[in-house]
């Protein structure tokens, strides 16, 4: 398969949909950022890369960090993780409070917020240096020293983060919350402020697509039942909500974030990165979607 060709091609077949989307303005920093940026890279499990546009300027990875974290913790929880978060879709906003009124603090997935911020409360628990831990693990699966915390971006979402300091508390009165919240936003922000090229995120998600073995080192990260679980949680929760469209329309296990970034994989196969900041209406990149399902329909090749 000529992926090169294939990218290329349908580059310029999305690059009508540059700034059409919105940008995140929630988080004042990721409102500057120009939304005008494609950047494509596919990834075969041999480690040979495909890249066109602005594929190694580094972004905001934002929510695509939840699924680095939630890596971090099932390799050391396993199963018993699932007794604190669920693992259906939600239905609601990546960010509401309703349904965990109603779910006595249990978030409905790892994905929506305050899923995540449970996965990084335990993060905190079994690491003690979290932050250092969360950049260590992302950079040996990006086989690269050179990814960093944005400052600017983590103390601009920190200024904002009433929200999520909310769901933080309200769990913690469920008891679902172990550690200080003002530190778990803390750690949180940061992990939303990876910035990351679509380069270092195709690579570091091909230990996914490689059934949990980092094909850059050989090291097993996660058991194959670890790796699977994983990937169903991306394929089923992955979009906020238009996560079943994108299964719709893709066909993909993978993740977003709301700084433009889509990382996503074709198990035994390859791994893809795009990023373009424009957002459609469920704050998704409307370029990256558009990008990602002409390439699993000129491919011919889904998980389904
Ligand atoms: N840091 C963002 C928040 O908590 C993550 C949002 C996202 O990418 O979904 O609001």
């Amino acid at each position: 398969m000529d992926y090169d060709k294939v990218i290329r091609r349908i580059y310029n077949e999305v690059t009508p949909f540059l700034g059409k989307g919105k940008v995140a303005d929630y988080i004042p920093a990721l409102a500057e950022v120009n939304p005008e940026q494609l950047g494509i890279v596919v990834e075969t499990l041999d480690l040979k890369s495909f890249r066109t546009g602005d594929s190694e300027i580094p972004f905001s990875i934002q929510s695509v960090s939840k699924v680095f974290t939630l890596a971090m913790v099932i390799s050391h929880m396993g199963e018993e993780l699932w007794q604190s978060v669920g693992r259906e879709p939600s239905g609601n906003p990546f960010n509401s409070l309703v349904q965990l009124e109603h779910e006595r603090g249990i978030p409905r997935n790892p994905f929506i917020n305050a899923g995540a911020l449970v996965i990084t409360d335990r993060l905190i628990s079994l690491y003690p240096r979290p932050k250092e831990a969360i950049l260590d693990f992302v950079r040996s699966l990006a086989g690269t020293d050179d990814i960093y915390y944005d400052h600017r971006i983590a103390c601009s979402e920190r200024e904002h983060a009433d929200r999520n300091m909310a769901l933080a508390y309200f769990m913690k009165s469920f008891g679902n919350i172990h550690n200080d919240v003002e530190t778990l936003i803390d750690v949180y922000c940061h992990q939303c402020a990876i910035a990351m090229s679509c380069a270092d995120l195709a690579r570091s998600f091909l230990m996914f697509a490689n059934r949990g073995v980092n094909p850059v080192t050989g090291k097993r990260v996660l058991t194959i039942s670890q790796s699977k679980r994983i990937g169903a949680v991306m394929a089923t929760c992955g979009f906020y909500d238009e996560s079943g469209d994108f299964a719709y329309r893709v066909g993909l296990p993978g993740k977003s974030g709301v700084g433009g970034g889509i990382a996503a994989y074709m198990p035994g196969k390859l791994s893809v990165a795009v990023w373009s900041p424009g957002l459609n209406s469920y704050g998704n990149s409307l370029a990256g979607i558009e990008f990602l399902e002409r390439f699993t329909t000129d491919i011919r090749s889904s998980i389904f």
